[in-house]
Parts: C-alpha cells; structure tokens; sequence
C-alpha cells in the first residue's frame, strides 16, 4: 500500500468513527444528525488531504491563518468546498479571505466588519459571517478578551449582529465560539447556547452555532452547536513547529 493510500485509510477510518460518535450525541440529546455539519480544520495538513477528505465527503473546511488557507484554497478551487476562516483575523487580511472564504466565523469588532464588508463587494461575492463569542467569565478589563483567543463580549454582540444584518455583501449567519481554556466547557457551551437564542429573537436567519473542537465536540452537540470544528480528531496530532 502507498503512503497516499494508508492516509486515505486513516482519514476514513477517523472520518467513520467521527461519524459515530456524532450520531450517538445527537441521539442522546434528541437531535437529528441531519442538523450537524462537520467543519474539517485543515491547517498544519496539506492540500492532498483537503482533497481525501472531500472525496470522503467532507464538504466544509477551515482554516485558521490566511497565509496558509490562501494557497490551499486555491488550489482545492475544482473540489467545490466551502472554506471557513476560523482564526483571529486581521483587517489588512479582509481582503484576501473574502477572495476565497465563503464563510468567516471569527467576526468579533465593528471595524472588521466593515473591511469585510468592503472586501466582499471587491470580490464581487456575499460572505457569511459568524459572531465570534467570548465565553471568558473571569473577571478583566473591559473590552479585552482573557482567553486570548479572541471574541466580542456577549454584552456587544446585539449591536455588532445589527452592524452586519445591515451590510449589503454580508450574510450573518449565526455565532461561533472557543471554549475557554481553563473553565467547564459544558457550562460555557450551554451560555453560548443561551446568548445565540436571545440573538434569534432578532435576526432568526442566523441559526448557525459553531462550537467545538476535537476534544469537546460532543459536549458543544448536546448544547445546540450545528457545526463542529474538527482537526486533530480527523487528521491527527498537528506538528506544532508548522
Ligand atoms: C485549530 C482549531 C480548531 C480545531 O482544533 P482541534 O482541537 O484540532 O479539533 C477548531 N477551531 C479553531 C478556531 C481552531 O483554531
């Protein structure tokens, strides 16, 4: 067997198992395994294993750095995917993930939705976004996230929802969000949960919850989440000096 074939093997067998563990945590919580959509992290891994993936039938992918989705995406261009940007994001870079991303789920500030909304009219397309959510509790200065990991504070998000439902070349799809790191990601899961549903009052289109990772997707599954971000689980442990 080649090395391209014992990582097709590899990959299916995660995917299967993936697969599995989805449906029993949409059965234990009474959900349809229909209303969740993997999101298949790919960074770190080369542009042969997007496109195993996608022949596995994965159609959503993500990215966290533009320097390294940009190329990928490009030259995945024939497989039909939708690329998500899920890392933090820089203005200067609004107009280079517009090119390629259908979706950005890491929207936390009103000046980034304005260059996105400006970078999505350049690229002649619309572009979905997702609120990025920090569910950081413990205590800090105002306006700045503690986890490090980016996020408007839930007390922010009503407006910035507003500032993109009135974008002409933005979608506001629903919100995202990081478990933080050192709290209960079960009870951080059910806030994000309770601070999506006060946002669906207002703007019911934006049904989408992005939230979990490899180790807490089933968690993030029992609190609502319709898209889990998966890479490690999927393609194995990252090589950290990438
Ligand atoms: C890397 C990354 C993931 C996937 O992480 P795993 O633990 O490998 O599943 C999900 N979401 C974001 C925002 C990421 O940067």
């Amino acid at each position: 067997m080649t090395e391209h074939e014992q990582r097709a093997r590899e990959l299916a067998r995660n995917l299967a198992e993936v697969r599995q563990r989805i449906e029993a945590a949409c059965a234990a919580a009474g959900r349809r395994t229909q209303e969740v959509t993997i999101v298949a992290i790919t960074k770190t891994w080369p542009v042969t294993d997007v496109r195993l993936l996608a022949e596995l039938g994965v159609g959503d992918v993500g990215e966290n750095r533009d320097q390294e989705a940009r190329p990928k995406a490009e030259q995945c261009a024939d497989l039909g995917l939708t690329w998500h940007f899920v890392g933090q994001l820089q203005r200067n870079k609004a107009g280079s993930v517009a090119r390629y991303a259908q979706v950005v789920e890491s929207v936390d500030r009103p000046r980034l939705v304005t260059a996105l909304d400006r970078a999505a009219a350049a690229a002649g397309k619309r572009v979905g976004v997702c609120l990025q959510v920090d569910l950081d509790e413990r205590p800090g200065q105002p306006g700045e996230p503690q986890g490090g990991r980016g996020g408007c504070a839930p007390a922010g998000l009503p407006a910035l929802a507003d500032q993109v439902a009135g974008c002409e070349h933005l979608t506001l799809l629903g919100v995202m969000a990081v478990a933080p790191l050192d709290a209960d990601p079960a009870a951080a899961f059910q806030r994000l949960a309770a601070v999506h549903d006060r946002l669906l009052v207002d703007h019911p289109g934006a049904t989408m919850r992005s939230a979990g990772m490899s180790g807490d997707y089933e968690l993030a599954l029992a609190a609502g989440a319709t898209h889990v971000r998966l890479g490690s689980v999927l393609l194995g442990r990252r090589n950290t000096l990438k």
